[in-house]
């Protein structure tokens, strides 16, 4: 294979990732391989799993990674069809030392792409960059190489299991959403006690039933319907890669990503006293005083699955998530994004707990806080514009956070400006106490984001 060259949009942040037939080819694919194989085989490494997620193009894409990895003279265990952390199970569990996930994620359908797996961590940001530079070189290792089927799925079923303490049997309603953790769903709740009902639990690349990605409250409705209807405890949903939760409590209202947490820490903290637990900068400040208050140290941190990894790592934390419901568990789990096992968590919290996830929701400290708005601003201007308000801010004296965007914090509550790392857009939150303090936020946001010539978003 001579040098390939990447459209430059795929090689992202913490994945690669495009539009299959136009900025993602089978010969992409086998590129991703040659050179990520490349770098494995520097490193002294022979061994790497490969999975792949549901979606109509994911096999013939495994394929050709594959055929890539193994022309380096790698052993490729092919795990087959499922989800992101059944991969991140096997790197985990499995003699391997390295995983490559083929995933478009929550994306359309017409999405594909790749997430890199290397001794245990994240293979991202500048070492996505220098696998494009080797491919585009074409310096590849070669060699012959070799495969091997093996499914993890029911290794990996078993250790979801072995990790539910309940007491109460829940009736509990399910949405996979036709993504790739359907098979694992359904394996899953035929292993667990209770009345379990299955929405969508069928794996289907076209998404029929809705689009999977339970962040966007239209594609929980299906899940809270029935909730509602069939008087479930609660529902749980799981986006098109198995790495993010959707939860809705007995009414089918949603619980967002920071309100999960709050249980969760809760639950956590009672084993590790004064522990670590992170969450990102976009969480509300209800899980900072919650965390506080049951005894563990609150962490803020740069949203984005590889730094919170990584932070994870540093700070010895049992536990960290994200508002967009990555939730990782480092205590008695591998600390990897993991929705099928934080599902089991869940339910064993709400199975031992005299109150219903309804009287939870309701016992939070009610504060008026957007959702996380997004809105177009060029590549080339996004950090800019951050930096600009944070100089302007850091000028007047204002209270900041900038480890990732800026949060501002004032007696009223907080505001959120970041950058997207995965794409053109800038995002906002804010977060009040009252209606007239969240005017006020959203007037000061929008004053910052004129000042920088930025076109106001709807807030
Ligand atoms: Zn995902």
């Amino acid at each position: 294979m001579k040098g390939h060259r990447f459209d430059p949009s795929v090689l992202r942040e913490y994945d690669i990732r495009g539009v299959v037939g136009k900025t993602l080819s089978s010969d992409d694919a086998t590129a991703v391989g040659r050179a990520f194989g490349t770098i494995m085989r520097r490193s002294g490494y022979k061994c790497v799993a490969v999975a792949y997620d549901g979606r109509l193009s994911s096999p013939e894409i495994a394929d050709a990674l594959g055929a890539g990895l193994s022309a380096c003279g790698l052993h490729v265990v092919r795990c087959g069809r499922g989800p992101t952390p059944m991969l991140y199970y096997a790197t985990q569990a499995e003699d391997v030392d390295a995983g490559v996930m083929v995933t478009g994620s929550h994306n359309p359908p017409d999405y594909n792409g790749f997430k890199l797996v290397l001794e245990g961590k994240p293979f991202f940001g500048e070492r996505i960059q220098q696998l494009g530079e080797l491919a585009a070189a074409g310096d590849f290792e070669a060699g012959e190489g070799s495969f091997e089927d093996r499914s993890p799925q029911s290794d990996y079923v078993a250790r979801l299991i072995s990790d539910y303490e309940g007491e109460r049997p829940l009736s509990v309603a399910w949405d996979a959403g036709n993504g790739a953790a359907a098979e694992v769903m359904v394996a899953l709740t035929r292993g667990l006690p209770g009345k379990h009902l299955l929405l969508n639990e069928t794996i289907d690349g076209t998404f029929p039933a809705h689009h999977p990605d339970p962040t966007v409250a239209e594609n929980l409705r299906q899940l809270s319907e029935a909730v509602v209807r069939e008087g479930c405890d609660l529902g749980i949903a799981f986006d098109g890669d198995g790495d993010r939760n959707g939860v809705v409590d007995g009414e089918g209202q949603i619980l967002w990503g920071d309100q999960i947490m709050v249980l969760f820490a809760r639950d956590v903290l009672q084993a590790h006293r004064g522990a670590p637990v992170i969450a990102d900068v976009k969480a509300s400040q209800v899980l900072s005083d919650e965390i506080a208050r049951a005894g563990g140290r609150p962490i803020m941190w740069r949203t984005g699955h590889a730094p919170i990894k990584a932070k994870m790592a540093a700070e010895a934390a049992p536990l960290a998530g994200e508002m967009s419901a990555h939730i990782f568990f480092a205590d008695r789990y591998y600390g990897y994004d993991d929705a099928l096992y934080a599902a089991v968590r869940l339910l064993g919290i709400v199975s031992r707990s005299d109150q219903s996830l309804v009287e939870f929701r309701q016992s939070l400290t009610p504060v008026l806080n957007t959702p996380e708005i997004r809105f177009p601003c060029p590549e080339d201007r996004k950090f800019a514009v951050v930096e600009e308000v944070k100089n302007r801010l850091a000028e007047c004296g204002a209270e900041v956070i900038d480890i990732d965007g800026v949060r501002v914090c004032n007696d009223d509550g907080w505001w959120l400006l970041r950058a997207s790392n995965t794409q053109d857009v800038l995002v906002v939150r804010c977060e009040a106490r009252t209606e007239a303090g969240l005017a006020r936020l959203k007037a000061l946001v929008n004053e910052q984001l004129a000042a920088s010539g930025v076109e106001t978003p709807a807030l």
